[in-house]
C-alpha cells in the first residue's frame, strides 16, 4: 500500500500507561500524513512474567500461579486506570487474563507445558497491549482497531520459533487489515504471535515482535518500517557492556542482519528478511528521545568500509566431536552430526574444522543444546558405542563475540588487530570463524572474558 508507514512499539515503549500515551501520539503525528499501522509488544516483563506462570504451572505450583496472575492483572488494571479507559476496557482486560488463566490451569492439570497452548497463551501479553493501545487511541478520537496477529500472519508449525508462510499471510493481510487502512482506521497488530493455516497458534521467537513488523510491512508493501525501542538506533555496541558505543546514522540490511544474528538485541535475527527483496527502508528509533532522528537501515549507505559495530553472545556452547581413529571420515561424521543438529532445530551459529586430526567443533545456542545432544547422541550411537567417536565435548563456560561491517575483508590487518585486542586483555581464544560471511568475524572466546574483550576490541575498531 502506498505511503503506509508499520510502526513497531517495543516493551518498553508499551511498559506504561505514560509509554502508551506516547505511542499514541507518535501514532496520530503521523497519521495525519499517511496510513499508519502498529505493531506492539507485551510490557517489558510482561512475557517473561507469563512464561514463569506457565512453569509453576507445568510445576504443580498453584500458589505461583496465583500471584503472577495478580500481578499481570494490577499491572494492566492499573494502566486502564491511568489512561481513563472506561469499564468496558478493564472487562476486556479480565477476560483476556481470565483466557490466560484457563490455559496455566490446563498446564496443572496436565503437569506439562504443549508448545501449542505456551504459544497460545504467551501471546495474551501482546492482547493485552494492543487493548490498551488502540482503546486509548479510540478515547482521543483517532479510529483504531485492535488485531490479534494469529488471524493475519500464517506461519508453520513449529511452535514457539515459527516461519511465516508470505503469500497465505499476504493474502490474509489483505482481507483483514487492508480494508481497515482504506477506512483510515489504525490497525493494532499484537507482535509475536502468528497461527497455522488451520489456525493452532504460533509465536516467532523471543523478541519477534519486530520480525511481526517486517512481516506486515512486506505483506502490505509498506513504504516504511519504524521499530520504537529504547536506544537512539543501533549502536556500535551494546550500550550495557559498552558505555561508550555510538550510534550509527545508518546501516545496510546485510550488516543489520549479521549483528542481529549475532546477538544485537535490539532487532530480531529475521526482521531484516522480508525487507530486502521490496526495499522497505527501516529506521531504529527511541520513543524516549523522539527528536534523535535513529538508525536508517536501507540496501546501500555512504560508510566508509570496515567494521562498524561489535556484538556478542553469551548464552552459547561449543561442542565438539573427534574421530577415536584416523579410519574414520570426519567428513562423513560432520555430515551426520549436521543432520542430527538439523532434526533437532538447532541453529549452528558458527563451525570450525580441523582437517588433521578431522576434529570439529560447532556454536549452539543454551536452550538449544539440551535437544541438539540428545539428537547427536541418538544419531551418532553407534560410533560412540564402538569407539569411532571420542565422547562428545560440551564447553558451555565460552561467549561468541562478531565484528560486523560492509567491505572489512578490504581492511588490511583487521583481523590481526582484533586477536591481539583480545590477547592483551588476557582472554582466551577459542575459535575463529571468519570468512564464510564477507562482513563478519566471529571470535569464540572464554565467558568469563567476553565483556573485557569486547570492550577491547570495540576500542581497536574506533
Ligand atoms: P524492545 O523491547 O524495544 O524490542 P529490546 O530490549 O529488545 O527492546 O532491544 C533494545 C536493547 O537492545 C537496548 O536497550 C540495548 O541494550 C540492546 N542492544 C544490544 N545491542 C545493541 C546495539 N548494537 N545497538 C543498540 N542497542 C543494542
Ligand atoms: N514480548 C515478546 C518477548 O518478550 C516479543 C517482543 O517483545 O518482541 O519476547
Ligand atoms: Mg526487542
Amino acid at each position: 500500500m502506498s505511503g503506509l508507514l508499520v510502526m513497531k512499539f517495543g516493551g518498553t515503549s508499551m511498559g506504561s500507561a505514560e509509554r502508551i500515551r506516547v505511542a499514541a501520539d507518535i501514532c496520530t503525528e503521523q497519521k495525519s500524513g499517511r496510513p499508519v499501522l502498529a505493531v506492539v509488544s507485551a510490557m517489558s516483563g510482561v512475557t517473561d512474567l507469563l512464561l514463569n506462570t506457565l512453569r509453576h504451572a507445568e510445576g504443580g505450583d498453584e500458589a505461583g500461579i496465583g500471584s503472577n496472575i495478580e500481578q499481570l492483572l494490577k499491572r494492566h488494571l492499573d494502566a486502564c486506570a491511568e489512561l481513563a479507559l472506561g469499564e468496558g476496557v478493564s472487562e476486556g482486560v479480565r477476560d483476556l487474563v481470565a483466557d490466560f488463566r484457563r490455559l496455566a490451569h490446563g498446564m496443572l492439570m496436565l503437569g506439562e507445558r504443549p508448545p501449542r497452548s505456551v504459544d497460545e497463551a504467551v501471546a495474551i501479553g501482546e492482547r493485552l497491549t494492543a487493548l490498551l493501545l488502540s482503546e486509548f487511541m479510540e478515547s482521543r478520537g483517532i479510529r483504531a482497531r485492535a488485531i490479534n496477529g494469529s488471524d493475519v500472519i500464517v506461519t508453520d508449525a513449529v511452535f514457539g520459533n515459527a516461519t511465516p508462510l508470505m503469500d497465505a499471510t499476504r493474502k490474509k493481510a489483505q482481507q483483514v487489515v487492508k480494508p481497515l487502512l482504506d477506512g483510515g482506521i489504525v490497525p493494532v497488530v499484537t507482535g509475536f504471535n502468528g497461527a497455522t493455516a488451520d489456525g493452532r497458534p504460533t509465536t516467532l521467537g523471543r523478541g519477534g515482535s519486530d520480525f511481526s513488523a517486517s512481516i506486515l510491512a512486506a505483506a502490505l508493501d509498506a513504504s516504511e518500517l519504524w521499530i520504537w525501542t529504547d536506544v537512539d538506533g543501533i549502536m556500535s555496541a551494546d550500550p550495557r557492556s559498552v558505555p561508550d558505543a555510538r550510534v550509527l546514522d545508518s546501516l545496510t540490511y546485510s550488516e543489520a542482519a549479521e549483528l542481529a544474528y549475532n546477538g544485537a538485541k535490539v532487532l530480531h535475527p529475521r526482521t531484516l528478511a522480508p525487507l530486502i527483496d521490496r526495499q522497505i527502508p527501516v529506521w531504529s528509533k527511541n520513543s524516549f528521545h523522539r527528536e534523535h532522528p535513529g538508525t536508517r537501515i536501507v540496501s546501500k549507505v555512504d560508510a566508509p568500509p570496515g567494521p562498524r559495530a561489535v556484538t556478542s553472545m553469551a548464552n552459547v556452547a561449543l561442542v565438539s566431536l573427534e574421530p577415536a581413529n584416523a579410519a574414520v571420515s570426519g567428513t562423513r561424521l560432520m555430515a551426520r552430526a549436521l543432520e542430527a543438529l538439523a532434526d533437532a532445530n538447532a541453529e549452528v551459529l558458527a563451525l570450525t574444522s580441523s582437517s588433521y586430526r578431522q576434529t570439529f567443533c560447532f556454536l549452539v545456542r543454551k536452550e538449544e543444546l539440551a535437544e541438539a545432544m540428545k539428537s547427536l547422541e541418538a544419531d551418532l550411537a553407534l560410533e560412540l558405542t564402538h569407539g569411532y567417536l571420542k565422547p562428545i565435548e560440551v564447553d558451555e563456560n565460552v561467549g561468541l563475540l562478531a565484528v560486523v561491517g560492509e567491505g572489512m575483508r578490504g581492511t588490511p590487518g583487521l583481523a590481526g588487530r582484533i586477536f591481539s585486542a583480545i590477547s592483551k586483555e588476557d582472554v582466551n581464544i577459542i575459535a575463529i570463524a571468519q570468512g564464510s560471511s564477507e562482513l563478519t568475524i566471529s571470535v569464540v572466546v572464554r565467558r568469563d572474558g567476553l565483556e573485557r574483550a569486547i570492550r577491547a576490541v570495540h576500542g581497536e575498531c574506533r
